[in-house]
Formats: structure tokens, sequence, C-alpha cells
């Protein structure tokens, strides 16, 4: 009989704890070690914030499964607070230092898989280590942030970096009733979303009162006489916080595999093919702590999420007991709550398609309800559909709203995985009853729109384009004259769609008329009408909902 392999796993959480139990339904008789430098295996990262934020009262529901669990129900060894600190390619072994002891020993592989996850960023700024300020990624991180809101009687508190993990933590200590300010470098939250999308997460956060200092970044902190904290910004702010967190974002713990002289791809994540295989032999690596190829761009990718994790591990478990599976690549889909408001994306943005050198795509936005409006509460949803616009490919999308947002990402993430098109969406058989959605799911209307692009039916524009043409184009707005109280473009010119057929001849030959209304819909009625009526016209994508984005009421530019 061949004798059992000897698989060491460094990092028991997301990745390194799927493979481990993967592994054992697919060899029972395979020796299995997992070794974790903190005291806790198998446990919810994604649910800190909300621990932070008291939602998670009890810290035991946040630790999935313990060494004991992992030992008895599937013989798997975990060893807590024992840290590999070296990794010994040719005589295929690990060095591991027991924190409690201090003592060093030496563990045996046949398969090693890294899935040390990343580490966050803790820049070296003056003041950085004064009480009070932390960062978020074990469970001891969140029972310290904790202790510390509770016996220091925390009021203010900081968050630095608008991100998805700083803004669901704006949202826990906003429900703990503390104030809350948000520093950001960038010109807008969630830097992964594209500007005039994040305009819509801004306008929320104001309202509920989150103080916000965009394009500003902390240049140190400093500690008042009597010990109070005082964030220190670059435009020369001096924020007061009785807490701060940093989460300014994460860094691939590569450390032991650069030692060792495993390929480091240029994001700085550990380079592996599409088996998870390190450029080493019998070293496999998963998580935050790799690259990955980006599915829509085919570019490398470092993709902090739970997700990816878990399929990662799984795969790697497959290969270790001899299956042929592969990982296909990553497409960012993700979803984060805030505030009463979801925020989900998958795929490329446009920004990413312009960073990756991408031009042939376009972009249309809608506003659908999540359900029918006749069937009370329905509540807006805010998209972005980014697709190929020599084909149809679907690219990436973009939503915003209160309800059912992430269902519709869902629903295009899947269709991006399979290669689909525009036209797949306006396909798609989607769930229907009026409490849920409509018999034209908002997944159906953004096909639609997207497709009559494609076929070359309606031609569409941004309202970013809008300032470069702005003297050679006209402006028709097609609402009621009622509507145009809420608010109206500068220099529109406004014939409402029902009269329109008697007033072409307001209407110029010889420029091109970009169309708006409220959300697009009546102008895309009305570029039908116009082109084949002579004009050269282009749909204002998005209508004056979208037009806001770009140009929010309080002067603020975007993008
Ligand atoms: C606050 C927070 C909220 C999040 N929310 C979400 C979310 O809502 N959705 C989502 O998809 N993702 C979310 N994530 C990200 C997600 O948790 C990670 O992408 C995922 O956990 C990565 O899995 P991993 O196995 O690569 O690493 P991890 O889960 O971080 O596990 C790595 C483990 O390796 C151990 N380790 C590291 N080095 C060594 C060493 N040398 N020796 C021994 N042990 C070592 C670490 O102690 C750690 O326990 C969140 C993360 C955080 C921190």
């Amino acid at each position: 009989m061949n004798m059992p392999k000897r698989v060491v796993i460094i990092g028991g959480v997301a990745g390194g704890a799927t493979c481990a139990t993967r592994l054992r339904r697919l060899d029972e008789h395979a020796e299995i070690l997992i070794l974790d430098r903190g005291p806790y295996v198998s446990f919810a990262n994604c649910g800190l914030p909300y621990y932070v934020g008291d939602v998670i009262q009890d810290e035991q529901k946040l630790l999935v499964a313990s060494p004991e669990l992992f030992r008895k129900r599937f013989n798997i060894e975990v060893r807590t607070r024992n840290e590999a600190t070296k990794l010994d390619l040719a005589a295929q072994e690990v060095e591991v230092r027991d924190l409690a002891s201090g003592q060093v020993r030496r563990e045996r592989y046949d398969a090693l898989l890294l899935a040390p996850g990343a580490a966050p960023i803790r820049p070296p700024l003056p003041g950085i280590d004064l009480p009070g300020i932390f960062t978020l990624r074990t469970v001891p991180d969140s029972r310290q942030i904790r202790q510390w809101l509770e016996t220091r009687h925390a009021r203010r508190s900081v968050v630095i970096g608008g991100g998805f993990v700083g803004l669901e933590m704006a949202e826990n200590l906003g429900h703990r009733g503390l104030e809350v300010t948000i520093i950001e470098m960038a010109k807008q939250l969630l830097p992964p979303l594209d500007p005039e999308m994040a305009e819509l997460v801004r306008q929320r956060l104001i309202a509920h009162n989150v103080g916000l200092r965009l394009e500003d970044g902390v240049a140190g902190f400093d500690a008042g006489p009597d010990g109070s904290l005082f964030v220190c910004t670059q435009k020369g702010e001096r924020i007061p916080a009785d807490v701060v967190i940093l989460s300014i974002g994460v860094r691939p713990e590569v450390s032991l595999a650069r030692d060792a002289g495993l390929v480091i791809g240029p994001r700085g994540g550990i380079r592996v093919d599409d088996q998870m295989r390190t450029s080493a032999p019998n070293v496999w690596a998963v998580g935050d702590a790799v690259e990955t190829r980006n599915r829509v761009t085919g570019e490398w990718d470092l993709l902090a999420l739970a997700g990816p994790a878990n399929r990662q591990g799984r795969v790697v478990a497959d290969v270790i007991a001899g299956r042929t599976s592969t990982f296909h690549g990553v497409q960012g889909t993700a979803v984060c709550g805030f505030f009463g408001l979801t925020v989900s994306m998958t795929g490329s943005t446009e920004k990413s398609l312009k960073r990756a050198g991408v031009s042939d795509f376009q972009s249309v936005y809608l506003h659908p309800g999540h359900h029918v409006d006749y069937y009370p509460g329905a509540k807006p949803i805010h998209m972005k559909l980014i697709f190929r616009k020599s084909d149809g490919r679907i690219l990436g999308v973009q939503a915003i709203g209160e309800e059912g947002v992430e269902r519709r990402v869902d629903v295009i993430a899947m269709a991006i995985q399979r290669q689909s098109t525009v036209f797949d969406l306006e396909e798609a058989e989607l769930c229907y009853a009026p409490q849920y959605g409509a018999a034209r799911d908002p997944v159906n209307v953004s096909g639609m729109i997207a497709a009559n692009v494609v076929r070359g039916d309606l031609d569409v524009v941004s309202w970013s384009e809008l300032g470069l043409k702005r003297d050679s184009i006209m402006i028709l707005d097609v609402r009621d004259p009622g509507e145009l109280q809420g608010g109206r473009v500068e220099s529109a010119i406004n014939i409402p769609l029902a009269q329109l057929r008697e007033r072409l001849t307001e209407l110029p030959l010889d420029k091109e008329i970009w169309v708006t209304c409220g959300v697009g819909q009546r102008a895309y009625y009305a570029c039908r009408l116009l082109r084949q009526n002579g004009f050269r016209v282009r749909n204002l994508s998005g209508g004056y909902q979208s037009y806001r984005a770009w140009h929010p009421l309080d002067g603020t530019q975007r993008g």
C-alpha cells in the first residue's frame, strides 16, 4: 500500500480550511495538517465589521469551526498559534514556530498549500502607533476595537479609506451611535466603481450625516495634552477622533513565498497557474495572496474576496487528490451594504477597461424599479451595463439601490462567466411576480437597451461627453414641463414627447441632437421618431437621473 500523502496547509481560514475539508472528502487517507499563527481557524472575517457594530453580538458566532471539530469530524490536525517561518523547498519542509512555547520544528510535506491571506496596510505615518488606531482583519482585532469603544465611551470615529470595508465600518460605527468621518485619498468613494456611480454612494453617506473628506490623505496622527487623538490630513485639517479605523487596503502575505524564491507577479501576489500551482514543485497557493487572471480583461488581478479563495481551495484539493480541476479566473463580483444602500458590481468598469487599453466598449445607464411600479414599495435600481460594442459581449455591470440589487448583478455575473451577450440578457427568463420584479426584469431591460445599441437602432452618449460637445450639439429634453421644476439641464430645449411629431420644424437637421428625459426611456422613443424623420440623434443614457450623478446639485464635479 502507498504511504498516505502528507499535506501541510499554511493559513486555516477561507482558502486553507476549504481545501483541507474538501481534500478529506476526496482522500480519506491523506494526513492533513493546518497551521495558523492566529488563535482561530475558519473564522468569519466578513462578519467582523458587524461584530464591531454589535449587530453580531456573540463572538462565538464568528467561529465557524474549531480545531476540535476539524479533528473529530474530518480527522484534520489544526495547530493554531503556529507560524510558518520558512520554506525549505529542496527538503520539502516547513519551519514552524510555536508562538506559545517559542519552540521551532520542521514539518515535512508531500503537498504544501500557501493560504496566508493578506495584511492590512499600515503606513509608517507619524503617530501611527498611538492608542486608538486600529486595523480590522482578525477576531482579536474586532474584540480590541469593541473594548476600546466601550471603555473609552467613544463618540467620534474616523475611518480612513472609503472602500468596501471602510464603508461597512462606517455603517457599523454609525449603528453604535458614533459620529463618523471618512477620509479618502481618491476623488470618489468605493474606488473600484466608476465615479458617477460612486456619486450615489456619496449622496447616501451625506444624507446619513457621515463627514466626508475626499481627495485628502492622512499626513499623521497627533495626541493632545489630555491624550485625545487627532487625525491630521494632508490638506491641513486636524480632526478629533476617539477611535480611528485604518481601512486603506491589504497587501498579499507573500514573505514566505518570496524568501523561498517563488515567482511573485507584478501586482505583488504569488504567481500561480490555472491549477493554483506556484513556480515550486508540490507547492500551491490560493486566496488573497495570489494573482489570478481576470476573465474579462485577461490581465493578472489581485482580488481579496472570500468567494474566489474558497473556490481556489477546492481546486487545489481536487488537484492534490489527482483530479484535473482548473480555476477559471476572477471577475470581481462584489456586494456591500451600508445605510440602507446596496452596491454591487461584477466584471469590468469603464475605468478598468480604459486602464487595460480596451476601447471597444459601450456603457448604458438605466434606473428601473426593483419591481413593478403598481405594487407598493418599488425602489429604483441604478444600473450601468458595459458591453462590447462590436458584438454585444457583456463586460461588466454596476448597480446601486435599496432592494433587489445583488440579484440582478448575480444574474449578470453568471452571464459574464458564460461569455454571454446582451442578446442573452434580453432573452433571459427570470422570476416574476409583482412583489419581486417585472415581466421585463431590469436585467432584460438592460439587455434590450444594449441590444438596441449593438443592432444600430439606438445611438447612446454619456453625459460625461457633454462638456466637449456642448457648443456643437442641441440638447432636447422630452419630459413634460411640470417635471422640469425638479431640475433641468442648462441650455436644453424642452419639447414634451407627446408634442414632438407636431413640432419637428423647430429642430435642426444640420446639428446632432442629444435627447434626454427622466431615465432614458422616453428619449429612446423620441430618438426612434426623430431618426426616422431624418434627424441625427443620440440618447443621453440614463436621462436626467444620470445627469445628476455627473452634475450633483451641490456642484461637485465627478470624473
Ligand atoms: C473586515 C473584512 C471584511 C470582509 N468582507 C468580505 C465580504 O463581505 N465579502 C468577501 O467576499 N470578502 C470579504 N473579505 C475578504 C475575505 O475575508 C478574504 O478575501 C478571504 O478571507 C481570503 O481568504 P484567504 O484564505 O486567502 O486568507 P484569510 O482568510 O485571511 O486567512 C489567512 C490565514 O493565514 C494565517 N497566516 C498568515 N501567514 C501565516 C504564517 N506564516 N503561518 C501561519 N499562518 C499564517 C492568518 O493568520 C490567517 O488566519 C473581508 C475581509 C475583511 C478583513
